[in-house]
């Protein structure tokens, strides 16, 4: 019996530290109101929304998609429904057709619904990578993003101190042969679907090009914010996204489905780069819920936000189907946590939960 009681009174500082430290960091998942900044809810189904309220969670749901006005205005339903019922859970992003774009008053147009959009409560304006990679001119040339026909569509977007928000190019990985991508998900989506694998598609537009045209947007309107989806589609390099932040204050990026990049990077380059730009990173999942996978996404975001949770805020060594080998946590403070978690959405998003 000694040895044993012993070996308990030994222990039990270390059990007890092991207990405080798990809690804190849950306690604070618990008591801080988190903002999942990219989203898009297809749905009028409450559970996704309760399951938000549960786990403290708040949504920027985006329109996306300039191929047509019609599916744009499915979205929208979406969007003000939930808004309706979850008028301080939820904030939405609209965005516009490129339907008869070569038409001289399209852009016209597109401010006109715009300004009805932002009175009507959208806090911003998506562009997505279709422009860059799929619309083309009546010459057969790719439309991209930095073009001048878009330019009274941003002054617009700027004068109504409203944010863009930017999908253009893709990870770098859809330039690389399945073989020499960085992450599971990667490789599993462009062996799946090598229609969109551009390394098998010399004749599309170049990685660099797509981004080009982002960092020529950036240039151009100076006094418009540009939040950056997906890691700004600069994923594959903390470095190369430092480069950028640094260049354009107007710039920041969310990290939808993207954290996974960040784990297969140097840790301490990661943590650093975190650190440093603080005010400048959103965290988003680009989780997508429609009726068709209501429950498989359920199931999944639950799960997502917990272990990126986990990765964010704790120094414990970790897995990720994503990721080949194992990672460790970036132990984050709470005040940059606060940051990435809530208040740099609402400071690149202003009006976002009024
Ligand atoms: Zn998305």
């Amino acid at each position: 019996m000694r040895p044993f009681r012993l070996s308990i009174i030994k222990l039990f500082p270390v059990i007890l530290l092991l207990i405080s430290c798990n809690g804190n960091h849950a306690d604070l998942y618990n008591k801080i109101t988190k903002v999942d900044a990219h989203v898009h809810i297809r749905t009028e189904d409450p559970a996704i929304m309760e399951l938000a309220v549960d786990e403290g969670f708040k949504f920027l749901t985006i329109n996306t998609r300039s191929n047509s006005q019609e599916y744009i205005d499915n979205q929208m339903h979406f969007a003000k429904a939930v808004k309706e019922n979850y008028p301080d859970r939820i904030s939405y992003i609209t965005t516009f057709s490129m339907e008869n774009s070569e038409d001289p008053s399209w852009s016209e147009e597109v401010i006109r619904r715009l300004q009805k959009d932002f009175e009507e409560g959208a806090v911003g304006l998506k562009v997505w990578k279709d422009i860059g990679m799929t619309f083309r001119d009546s010459l057969d040339n790719f439309i991209f993003i930095d073009d001048p026909l878009f330019d009274p569509i941003f002054d617009f977007v700027a004068s109504q101190k409203k944010t863009v928000i930017a999908h253009i190019g893709e990870p770098k990985n859809c330039w690389l042969p399945v073989e020499s991508m960085t992450v599971n998900n990667d490789k599993k989506y462009f062996k799946e679907h090598p229609q969109y694998h551009m390394y098998l598609h010399p004749d599309y537009p170049s990685y660099e090009k797509l981004v080009e045209s982002r960092d020529n947007l950036l240039a151009k309107h100076p006094d418009m914010r540009l939040v950056g989806a997906h890691l700004g589609s600069l994923e594959w390099d903390v470095d190369e996204l430092a480069e950028r932040l640094d260049r354009f204050p107007n710039f920041a990026v969310d990290m939808a489905a993207r954290v996974c990049h960040f784990q297969v990077q140097d840790r301490e380059k990661v943590r650093e780069f975190i650190i440093k730009y603080q005010d400048r990173l959103l965290y988003a999942t680009d989780l997508v819920i429609s009726e068709d996978n209501f429950e498989k996404q359920i199931a999944w975001i639950e799960k997502e936000w917990r272990a990126d949770w986990r990765y964010f805020s704790t120094d414990e060594p970790m897995d990720s189907p994503n990721v080949d080998g194992s990672f460790t946590g970036l132990g984050l403070d709470e005040d940059i946590l606060r940051k990435i978690y809530h208040a740099n959405a609402v400071k690149w998003y202003p009006g976002i939960f009024e």
